[in-house]
């Protein structure tokens, strides 16, 4: 379609004013079938009175009208130049004097007061959205429509935007665990998770159960049901316990705690020797370890090992501390300060390890 092909035909010399005047205007673009185009698409200019045709620049009192001229429908128009399909193109006052018009005719044309019935009659009852939507399905989002809504989101504070986002998800959240609930017979979700676990299910069981992500029950229980969380990690880790309890008594202990602190955190013993110990492997040692919030002491053996022979070495010198020290800091004081071992020289049972002495 080409604006020149489709021009209107007029008086020789009103033509050719046209043609001058349309020469002036600026091509903004071209669309894809090549037809140029002479104001922005997605927006509709105005003085107020005049509105500007996209097809060839000119401004005038009524777009609507003038788009026969170029063998455009107006649907075709909005579609093309990215406006919604309800957006006027006219100015004020030639709306206003189309209102007025209509008014009249509203009053005194029967066909027009029984068609405008009609239509109020369709949207009182809901008809005309639903088919406004059917219509509208598939159709690609108008420019214009995207450009108000970027608007209208860039003005609300991204903070606030966070919040109803993060409300609605908590919401959506709340609904999901309410109807797995109840279409499991129970009354709230902390309630037939417990029930679950009780009968040996995991979260991931109960997840996939109930038709969820396998993790959906790992993630969200704490923020569903925070007590019903609590109680299904302590459920579990009595599971967990369960296999140590045997092991455990013949060695002398009542619970898995007391006896990962005894072997660790007091004799100093290394994941490994434990669960050597067991039988279990570095694994179920080290989840144990997690279970109970115990904290680990990485190389703990090798660690004790080495202090207790500092501690030998300083007591066959007489001195209380044996202090370790950077090889930078020794350089650092100089020779004015003088240390009982001199750097260079390596203690029997501190091999590997510069240290010197401070403290009688
Ligand atoms: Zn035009």
């Amino acid at each position: 379609m080409s604006v020149e092909m489709l021009s209107p035909a007029g008086e020789p010399g009103r033509q050719a004013a046209r043609k001058h005047d349309r020469a002036l205007r600026t091509v903004l673009g071209v669309l894809h079938d090549g037809t140029a185009f002479y104001a922005p698409i997605g927006e509709v200019i105005t003085d107020g009175t005049r509105v500007i045709c996209h097809l060839c620049g000119r401004s005038l009192r009524s777009v609507t009208a003038h788009l026969r001229a170029h063998g455009w429908t107006k649907v075709a128009y909005c579609e093309a130049f990215g406006l919604e399909r309800g957006e006027s193109l006219e100015g004020p006052e030639t709306r206003k004097r189309r209102s007025a018009a209509f008014s009249a005719r509203l009053i005194f044309d029967p066909a027009v007061r029984d068609g405008s019935a009609a239509g109020r009659e369709l949207a009182r009852t809901g008809a005309l959205t639903r088919a406004a939507v059917a219509a509208a399905t598939g159709r690609p989002f108008p420019e214009q429509r995207r450009r108000k809504a970027a608007q209208a989101l860039a003005a609300i504070p991204p903070e606030v935007i966070a919040r109803t986002n993060s409300d609605g998800a908590a919401c959506r959240r709340g609904q999901v665990a309410e109807a797995i609930a109840r279409q499991a017979g129970y009354p709230d979700l902390g309630s037939l998770v417990l029930a679950r676990i009780a009968d040996g299910a995991s979260l991931t069981v109960i997840s996939r159960e109930a038709g969820l992500h396998k993790d959906w029950l790992s993630r969200h229980l704490a923020d569903v049901d925070p007590a019903a969380a609590d109680a299904a990690r302590q459920l579990r880790a009595d599971r967990m316990d369960a296999r140590w309890v045997p092991v455990l008594s013949g060695l002398g202990f009542a619970d898995v705690a007391s006896y990962l602190r005894e072997r660790h955190l007091m004799r100093h013993w290394s994941v490994n020797a434990i669960a050597t110990e067991i039988g279990f492997s570095n694994h179920t040692v080290n989840a144990a370890f997690r279970r109970h919030g115990l904290a680990q002491v990485s190389h703990a053996s090798k660690r004790h090992a080495a202090r207790q022979r500092a501690e030998q070495v300083a007591a066959r010198l007489g001195y209380r501390v044996l202090r370790t020290t950077s090889a930078g800091e020794e350089r650092m004081a100089g020779p004015g300060r003088q240390s009982p071992l001199s750097p260079g020289s390596r203690s029997p049972g501190c091999a590997g390890m510069r240290r010197n002495l401070e403290g009688r």
